[in-house]
């Protein structure tokens, strides 16, 4: 057989997949990488195997020793108070000094508004404007049009068997991105405790409370609390607020999203009246993972998180980025492989995006063709997933909601922050919060999947097992 594969032995491999539920590793890896490289991203480099890039590709080792790490080291060491301010002014006491405490490296980036300080030391003198300059190019599509055919086939099983189970039915969770302060400094994320340009806010639980109170009206049957791990917000606090909603508004899920806890944390959340937690595992490859994270930051905590949300009994979702910096067809294959063991009952999949205030300003995004790709190859995986069509998916691609569906996705996320903040939570550059993307946008949501062929429902959307 020929190690690339034809367009005939990809099907094959889809209708395994589709009767199996699973690949073997190797199998995902000529899966992703002859998709990978019909748009670019692996083409040129030996073909589609493990180490083919899907993200900015690494860097040059002639030319990464020329990497400002040096440069922003020097910043670093001035800059450390001012960023630890801004993250932490308005933070109290134990919390602020925490934050204070370890926030060095990420102030780095903020003077030198370039590169980075931390990144620049832990990827050993890589650069990542040196990442950008190698960057093997974003193609919108396969230039033989093999690879959109291959999308075809796997979109039209996707959405077969999706309807086999969920109908037409299209769920809707009310977003409320209830704060943008974040003691994390992972590298990609715009609203890092090292990005000092961020502008910083929390709501409090009566605006939070407001929030559901409005989505309710408009029709949303479930409330995803998403925020960075803002130390202001305690365990009593989450509690607290789980609690109100739960008690005001009985016949809704609740969905946290607000980072690394311990067990006790998340049970404790659950016993409150929570039912779903998203925490994306990011990259289920170790050394990638630490790529994207600064050290105090690790996939096996990530991993342990999850398996405990699963044993608790919450419906988890996990999921990942599509065209990070360094991910290679093979980072992908281990995504599907820890999915496949995990068996989360939610997959978040959307491209990773450039923000201009992070380590990886320079890095390019991932693709829409890919990621639509990965959602298709997942409904196949998890039939009963629910699998959100990402608001990054919508910013990459302007119909890229709509094609997310039709990719395998059943469901959408509108904003119902308040129109003040929406802004504000910024995690990557041009990050779309108007149009069908705002809650109070929800007719002319539904007006568009009816265009395509599917209904916004007005319930909960559990997962199957959960009904
Ligand atoms: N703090 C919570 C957590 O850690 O899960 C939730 C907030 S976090 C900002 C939500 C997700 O945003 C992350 O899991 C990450 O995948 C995504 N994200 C952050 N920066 C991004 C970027 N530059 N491009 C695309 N997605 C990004």
């Amino acid at each position: 057989m020929n190690s690339r594969g034809g367009l005939e032995e990809m099907k094959a491999l889809i209708l395994k997949l589709e009767e199996k539920r699973m690949l073997d590793r190797e199998e995902f890896v000529r899966l992703i990488g002859w998709r990978a490289a019909r748009l670019g991203r692996a083409a040129g480099s030996p073909g589609e195997q493990e180490g083919s890039p899907v993200g900015s590709p690494l860097p040059d080792p002639a030319v990464a020793g020329k990497s400002t790490g040096g440069a922003a080291q020097n910043d670093a060491g001035k800059s450390t108070g001012g960023a630890a301010q801004n993250v932490a002014g308005k933070v109290t006491g134990e919390a602020a000094r925490d934050v204070a405490g370890n926030v060095t490296g990420g102030a780095a980036q903020n003077v030198a508004g370039k590169v980075t300080g931390e990144a620049a030391g832990n990827f050993a003198g890589e650069s990542t404007g040196q990442v950008a300059q190698k960057a093997v190019g974003n193609a919108a599509g396969g230039a033989d049009g093999e690879g959109e055919a291959l999308d075809a086939f796997l979109f039209d099983r996707a959405d077969r068997v999706r309807k086999a189970i969920y109908g037409n039915k299209v769920y809707i969770r009310g977003l409320i991105e209830f704060t943008n302060y974040c003691r994390n400094n992972c590298y990609y994320c715009g609203i890092r405790r090292g990005n000092g340009r961020a502008s910083r806010y929390r709501l409090t639980e009566e605006e939070i409370l407001a929030c559901c109170r409005s989505g309710y009206e408009l029709g949303f049957r479930t409330f995803v609390l998403q925020g960075g791990e803002d130390p202001y917000h305690t365990d009593d606090r989450v509690v607290k607020l789980v609690a109100a909603i739960r008690a005001e508004f009985p016949d809704c899920a609740i969905t946290l999203s607000i980072g690394e806890k311990s067990r006790e944390s998340y049970q404790r959340f659950y016993d409150a009246g929570a039912d779903r937690y998203l925490l994306r595992h990011e990259t289920a490859d170790d050394a990638h993972y630490r790529r994207l994270h600064p050290p105090e930051l690790s996939l096996e905590n990530r991993r342990r998180c999850l398996w405990d949300l699963k044993e608790i009994g919450y419906q988890v979702g996990c999921g990942f980025m599509v065209g990070s910096p360094w991910q290679t067809v093979g980072c992908l294959a281990q995504d599907l492989m820890f999915i496949g063991e995990l068996e989360p009952h939610m997959v978040g999949i959307g491209p990773f995006i450039p923000h201009r205030d992070t380590p990886f300003a320079q890095c390019e995004g991932g693709t829409a063709e890919m990621t639509l790709f990965l959602l298709g190859v997942c409904r196949l995986m998890l039939p009963e997933v629910l699998l959100p069509a990402t608001t990054a998916l919508g910013t990459a691609l302007a119909d890229g909601r709509e094609q997310g569906i039709k990719a395998g996705a059943n469901v959408v996320m509108p904003n119902l922050s308040p129109g003040n903040v929406r802004k504000k939570y910024l995690l990557y550059d041009n990050k779309i919060c108007t149009g069908d993307e705002a809650a109070e946008s929800l007719q002319s949501l539904r007006e568009h999947m009816a265009g395509i062929g599917y209904e916004v429902a007005v319930d909960r959307g559990d997962h199957k097992k959960y009904i």
